[in-house]
């Protein structure tokens, strides 16, 4: 069927301005950092890096949504400081979630134990670098224990790292931090502390 001009022409128009579009899209994409484009949501993620953690569809989030920094535990070590530092300060990202979960790799073992099997490979633990490429940064006067950050209560845990986040200096005030526990037995988050199944399966009284 033939096509009337001024119909070909308006087709052809928006097929280029949806093609510019894109290609604004894609230089956008690869010069976020330069020019100033923060995340699609102004979000850093900290999780634990557990495989069974889908941090992405568990909080409902698309590539370029969010930075997200996975670490042994979900834990707010100094490298998550530096990062979310630098993120909140210089990228316009206003929200942090932190993600911990049930069954965390960091409630298997007791301090002792660690300790131990970091001995059996290092040898004399006081003379590690901790950060290869700063050794000014030293662990002081803490135990090496206190450094891996192992974990009792991961309910605990989880409200623990949101608040050494709000009361660091170096993240601004203004920055919603929340922090969740991803439960791996539901596939589902819940608050900190707010633990459904315990309280719809027991009576009221
Ligand atoms: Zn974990």
């Amino acid at each position: 069927m033939a096509t009337p001009d001024h119909e070909y022409k308006h087709d052809y128009d928006r097929v280029h301005e949806a093609v510019d579009e894109r290609v604004q899209r894609r230089e956008d994409w690869a010069r976020r950092r330069r020019e100033g484009i923060p995340t699609d949501e102004n979000l850093l993620v900290i999780a634990c890096m557990d495989e069974r953690i889908p941090v992405e569809d568990a909080l409902g989030l698309s590539l370029g949504d969010a930075q997200i920094y996975r670490n042994a535990g979900g834990k707010v070590t100094d490298d998550v400081i530096r990062s979310a530092a630098l993120t909140t300060n210089f990228f316009d990202t206003d929200e942090i979630i932190v993600i911990n979960h049930t069954d965390c790799g960091m409630m298997s073992a007791s301090d002792e134990a660690v300790v131990s099997g970091l001995q059996t490979q290092a040898g004399d633990l006081g003379g590690v670098d901790l950060d290869p490429s700063l050794p000014e940064l030293t662990i002081g006067g803490a135990g090496i224990e206190e450094w891996v950050k192992m974990t009792d209560d991961i309910d605990e845990a989880c409200a623990a790292q949101v608040e050494h986040l709000r009361s660091h200096p170096l993240i601004p005030d203004d920055v919603t931090i929340t922090g969740y526990v991803y439960e791996v037995e539901s596939g589902e988050l819940r608050r900190p502390g707010e633990r459904v199944a315990a309280g719809v399966n027991t009576r009221v009284e």
